[in-house]
């Protein structure tokens, strides 16, 4: 562990740099955290942040956020940048997407360091993580590419005396607003169409993983993007309301909790500004009786205890077929009981920390409201108490009532609710019941049966016999109260664009 002191005016601070993990100096030092018009600067907004290590729960970087004028100058770039970027062509545009995708990958095993670091996760999940953000790119620069030939597409109106013909047009300088969960990720699937539409964008990243987010400024200034396509204001709350609120954007992409999307939402109503909201859930994983055991345990782990949990599209509520229900249940114990919780410096940890201490104390508290209703706890139920830093013990909860919080309330965190049904309607009655509609599982050796059960399914990604695999062309969104409107796939894409008509006299 590297010991480094720094020194504001104000402040002195003693970080922790695990050196093991080699996290460039240039991704934690960061006096200059705001990016606007293609320049660094730094945040002259209230309190600093401090990066939080979860692994130990110690500090290792400090980040000076924007302050609500920097915002006003971070959406005043963005808009005078549009005036180009929008007649740029989509060809071009698709060139610096790929140079985004090969910048991310060319940083791909800092960046990955920098994951384990902030977030506290596994080296193989901070892989896909940079993996999955570059593919992104790599699919809109294709879609971007395609763009130039769609426009003014005619449009047969049998008049003789008049042409129509449709353009789709980008919306201008929109606010993207994401979580810390999948820093990068998340990111990705907002910037990417965004920017291929010819839209300019100011990023507000989470307060909790801001680091990761700033490589997309230095990734611009790389590859030469014009100044001000890309504009980025960390901070907290009040930056993200100072940007929703502002009058130069014209739509809200937001990805975040159910409470604050409903500011956000709030915020967007006020000046009738489209938004798209990227929500919570609390997703079932239905194991049908005809399943193949060993396979039906991997999905539902990974779908529980993946990030720690810490997925809006975890699978947290499973139902299982009460014929195989003491099978399943016994192997998906031992196969949790199997699992190696630990942070950074293990590297075959399978499940780390949790991220924030916020976070930490949430999950806590949902073990102890289920020890007090006297839950049927099957393994974990427990901080971890031999390691420094946000540890729970992957947990599992059999006959879950369906109105305990533990039932119906998303935890994000590796807390796993579980019940039996005796047929499939009583499986599909349970799963809908639920105020979220994001994803589902069904697993089921008859693919066919197991596919029929998904169409009845309310939720907007449902994996059949396999888990959590999103790839950048199917779509990403969610029904009831997981949010409005799609990510990933031409449904990204035509959220960032308006349609426009003209219709004109021969
Ligand atoms: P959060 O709502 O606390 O914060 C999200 C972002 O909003 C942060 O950048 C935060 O600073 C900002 N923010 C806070 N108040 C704001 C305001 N008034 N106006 C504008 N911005 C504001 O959520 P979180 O804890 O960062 O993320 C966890 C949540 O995100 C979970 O509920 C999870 O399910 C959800 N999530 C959803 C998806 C999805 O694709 N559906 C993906 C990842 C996370």
């Amino acid at each position: 562990m590297k010991r480094i002191k720094m020194e504001t005016a104000a402040v002195t601070t003693t970080f922790s740099r695990p050196q093991h993990l080699n996290v460039p100096a240039d991704l934690l030092e960061r006096p200059e955290a705001v990016f606007v018009g293609g320049c660094w600067q730094a945040g002259r907004g209230a309190a600093a942040i401090l990066a939080i290590d979860p692994s130990t729960g110690e500090a290792f970087a400090r980040i000076l956020p924007a302050s609500a004028e920097q915002v006003a100058e971070a959406t005043q770039a963005a808009e005078r940048a549009f005036i180009d970027w929008r007649r740029t062509s989509g060809a071009r545009r698709a060139d610096f997407l790929r140079a985004i995708a090969a910048g991310l990958r060319g940083r791909k095993p800092d960046l990955v360091a920098l994951q384990m670091l902030n977030n506290g996760k596994p080296r193989y999940e901070a892989e896909i993580d940079v993996d999955d953000a570059a593919a992104t790119f790599d699919y809109y620069a294709d879609l971007a590419a395609e763009l130039d030939d769609q426009q003014g597409r005619p449009v047969l109106l049998g008049d003789e005396s008049l042409t129509g013909a449709t353009y789709l047009e980008p919306l201008g300088p929109v606010a993207l607003v994401v979580a810390w969960n999948f820093p990068m990720v998340t990111t990705a699937w907002k910037l990417a169409p965004a920017l291929a539409a010819g839209c300019t964008a100011v990023l507000k990243p989470s307060e909790f993983t801001t680091l990761a987010e700033l490589v997309y400024g230095d990734l611009a200034t790389q590859i030469g993007l014009p100044a001000g396509v890309l504009n980025i204001v960390p901070g907290g709350g009040s930056v993200g309301a100072a940007l929703c609120s502002d009058r130069r954007i014209r739509k809200i992409s937001f990805t975040g909790s159910n409470a604050t999307g409903s500011q956000v939402m709030a915020a967007a109503a006020g000046r009738i500004v489209p938004v798209s909201l990227e929500l919570g859930g609390k997703s079932p994983i239905i194991i049908l009786e005809d399943a193949d055991i060993a396979q039906a345990v991997e999905f539902a782990s990974a779908g529980i205890f993946f990030n720690c949990g810490q997925m809006c599209s975890a699978t947290s509520r499973l139902m299982v077929a009460e014929g195989i229900a003491e099978d399943v249940t016994a192997a998906l114990v031992a196969k949790t009981n199997q699992l190696l919780v630990a942070g950074h410096d293990e590297p075959d940890a399978q499940m780390g920390p949790l991220t924030t201490t916020e976070q930490f104390a949430k999950v806590k508290a949902v073990l102890e409201k289920a020890r007090a209703a006297g839950l049927d706890c099957i393994t974990g139920g427990n901080p971890v108490h031999d390691r420094r830093g946000f540890f729970v013990e992957p947990s599992i909860y059999r006959n879950v009532p369906t109105d305990h919080a533990v039932w119906r309330e998303e935890i994000f965190g590796p807390v796993l609710a579980m019940r039996s049904f005796t047929s499939v309607d009583e499986a599909v009655a349970l799963a809908n019941d639920t105020d979220f509609g994001l994803a589902a599982t069904v697993v089921g050796t008859d693919g066919d049966a197991a596919a029929a059960v998904a169409r009845r399914l309310d939720a907007g990604h449902i994996w059949v016999n396999t888990s959590q695999m999103i790839f950048p062309n199917t779509a990403w969104g969610g029904f009831k109260a997981s949010g409005i409107g799609r990510e990933l796939g031409p449904w990204g894409l035509a959220a960032y664009r308006g349609v426009k008509h003209i219709t004109s006299a021969v």
